[in-house]
């Protein structure tokens, strides 16, 4: 019988045989990849389980569908829905123009209180390129989802709003560094210690039950020291505190290695070190995205700010192939609600072609099995796609790219995955 995933007052996920999961096709490309997508999840799921478990599909609205049908982008039911069923899966939509939303995609993370965007980075042998060994990427982000300078709180310069805070930052505070008081826009950094914590918690949960080596906290510390440096030193404590037999920093396996007189090598970043411990340290942002360039191997789980993880998730993403094959989620792992999503958008010149790549949507919904505990499944589909791939069977953003590819659709190329499975 279908029934609701809920989750337990001890903190775990209870999931049905035949889970109700909501999905929203999309807009654009949304309603292609989508097809693509449930069959390659279906027929991985039934091989899988032979019958005994499923999903139990629940069509719900949002995007231009929607509004052509209710008059709204985001109608209630939707929203009532996502809330009760907990776990969602969504193709892109696009952002209306004016009318006072910013975006459904902010909404649902805002409403919902979605406060992890996870995005997983790893690469596929032979997906096209620009690094010298891509083979050595293989991270998972977690990008603080609700604070920091995307709050939203920001004032153009000339406005009622602009000169109050001005003038009470100048007469207050005594603020004197601001250069052009007469032209100045503000906008507020928002970083808090439950905000931060409960993003580093997660990362460091995730790493300790995936057994992965390291967490690496990204910041700008060293110049926003109250917000960047406050999110690296919470960090920190929290490990410590929270999860003690289960973490080291960096700083403590130097000196246990010296101590054993053990040469400290970047070597011991790929192994969970010492009885399985989460290793955890730190880099400043620009500098990370130096050694993500030059050294990935080095690291693991990124937990970082808001605005950081952006810029970190496009800029990694571009590294093992780029928009057509990175998934991504949005979590909040104190409620359990949970949305997984293709990071692209709608491309809407594509839309009803059948040529663009499901591979980001087809892998969103493996990080949804993931998240499930399905990982038979789950990881049917990583090994299909990985042949698929292999083989130069792609869709026309690899074709292009490739040396004696074959040219698939995006249905295509979702049964070609499913001949993998
Ligand atoms: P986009 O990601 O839709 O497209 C940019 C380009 O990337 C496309 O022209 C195409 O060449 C390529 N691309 C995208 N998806 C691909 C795929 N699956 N396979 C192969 N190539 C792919 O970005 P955009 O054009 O800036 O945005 C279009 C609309 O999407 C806007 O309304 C925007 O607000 C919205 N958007 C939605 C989301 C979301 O729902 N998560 C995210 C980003 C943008």
């Amino acid at each position: 019988m279908a029934e609701k995933i809920t989750k337990a007052s001890s903190g775990e996920l209870i999931v049905p045989d035949e889970p109700i999961i909501p999905f929203i096709e999309g807009d654009g490309i949304g309603p292609d990849i989508w097809k693509a997508t449930v069959r390659v999840l279906d027929t991985a799921i039934e091989k899988s389980y032979y019958g005994k478990r499923k999903i139990q599909w629940k069509k719900v609205l949002a995007g231009e569908e929607a509004f052509d049908a209710t008059g709204q982008w985001m109608p209630d039911e939707t929203m009532a829905a996502l809330k009760e069923y907990l776990v969602a899966i969504k193709g892109p939509l696009t952002t209306p123009v004016g009318g006072g939303i910013r975006s459904l995609n902010v909404m649902l993370r805002q409403e919902l209180d979605l406060f992890v965007c996870q995005r997983p980075i790893r690469y596929f042998e032979g997906v096209p390129s620009p690094m010298w060994q891509p083979e050595k990427v293989n991270m998972v982000i977690f990008r603080e989802n609700t604070e920091d300078i995307y709050a939203g709180i920001e004032y153009m310069t000339g406005t009622v709003e602009a000169q109050a805070l001005l003038d009470f930052l100048t007469e207050n505070l005594n603020v004197k560094k601001i250069r052009f008081p007469e032209s100045t826009s503000l906008g507020i950094k928002v970083v808090s210690k439950e905000g931060s914590e409960r993003l580093i918690r997660a990362a460091i949960q995730y790493a300790i039950d995936n057994k992965l080596p390291s967490v690496t906290l990204v910041h700008k510390g060293n110049i926003m020291k109250f917000t960047e440096g406050a999110f690296k030193n919470w960090g920190y404590e929290l490990a410590a505190r929270e999860f003690p037999n289960q973490t080291y920093t960096w700083n403590q396996w130097e000196q246990t290695k010296k101590e054993r007189g053990e040469a400290v090598a970047n070597e011991d970043l790929k192994v969970a070190s010492i009885g399985g411990k989460v290793i955890i340290k730190d880099t400043i942002a620009d500098n990370f995205l130096q050694q993500a360039l030059l050294a990935p191997q080095d690291y693991s789980i990124i937990a970082t700010l808001n605005l950081n993880g952006d810029y970190i998730s496009d800029a990694l993403a571009a590294q093992v192939g780029g928009i057509g094959i990175a998934p991504g989620a949005n979590i909040n792992y104190d409620t359990g609600h949970a949305i997984f999503e293709a990071t692209h958008g709608t491309a809407p010149r594509f839309a009803n072609t059948n040529s663009m790549n499901p591979s980001s949507l087809i892998l969103s919904g493996v990080m949804m099995l993931e998240y499930i505990g399905w990982r038979e499944p789950a990881e049917r589909i990583t090994q299909a796609l990985g042949v698929a791939i292999r083989n130069k069977r792609v869709t026309v953003d690899f074709f292009n790219l490739m040396k004696d590819a074959t040219l698939l659709s995006t249905s295509e190329f979702g049964d070609e995955i499913i001949r993998h499975l």
